[in-house]
């Protein structure tokens, strides 16, 4: 039985997926030494042996056709305080914000982020007008000095308060 695919408002989508909270991240790639960086926060991991990560990025982007040629690339999560490096990599420049890479594996990544992966492309999935890309960690560090930036419902957010109770370690073998 073949059954109509359900038209959904696009408004209504994107009302909707907001108020899934996410952090944000800086997806950093570079050709020819040049470095191309941009805000993401589609952004989740996918396994833990082997570590994989996926992004999912607009094919309307300078960074989609950027991944395809460099085959590799760097996810910078942002911290509280660093706001304005969201706004500006989602394509509003922010004047006189200093904006400095450190170089891991041969990948970019923003200074002063929260945690700094390096993933090596393995996989490119088409999904309607994004497209997929799958990468395996082959770097990672982070820090537990700053709170994560937020955002949800179209807006940027803090975190509230202090986290009660132990740290939750997820097992996968509970899964
Ligand atoms: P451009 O728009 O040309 O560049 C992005 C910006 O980064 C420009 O301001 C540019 O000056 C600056 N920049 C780039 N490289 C450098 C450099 N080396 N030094 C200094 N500045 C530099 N889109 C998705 O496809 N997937 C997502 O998951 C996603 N999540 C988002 C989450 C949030 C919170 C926001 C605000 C936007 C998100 N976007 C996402 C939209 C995306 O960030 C924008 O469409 C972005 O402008 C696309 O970048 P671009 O690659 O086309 O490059």
């Amino acid at each position: 039985m073949q059954s109509e695919a359900l038209q959904i408002d696009a408004l209504a989508y994107r009302k909707a997926l907001g108020h899934f909270t996410s952090g944000v991240t800086v997806i950093t790639t570079a050709m020819n030494g040049s470095v191309h960086g941009m805000t993401a926060n589609a952004f989740c991991s996918v396994s833990l042996n082997p570590a994989l990560v996926l992004i999912s990025i607009d094919k309307k982007t300078a960074m989609h056709e950027l991944l395809a040629q460099s085959g590799f690339y760097g996810v910078s999560v942002l911290a509280q305080n660093q706001e304005a490096y969201s706004r500006h990599f989602a394509g509003q420049p922010q004047t006189n914000l200093p904006v400095l890479f450190t170089w891991r594996q041969n990948c970019p990544l923003l200074e002063g982020a929260l945690a700094q992966l390096v993933c090596r492309v393995t996989d490119a999935h088409p999904a309607g007008d994004h497209t997929l890309y799958i990468g395996q960690v082959e770097y990672l560090s982070y820090s537990d000095e700053h709170a994560p930036l937020l955002f949800y419902s179209g807006k940027y957010k803090a975190l509230e308060g202090q986290a009660t109770g132990p740290t939750f370690i997820y097992d996968p073998s509970w899964w």
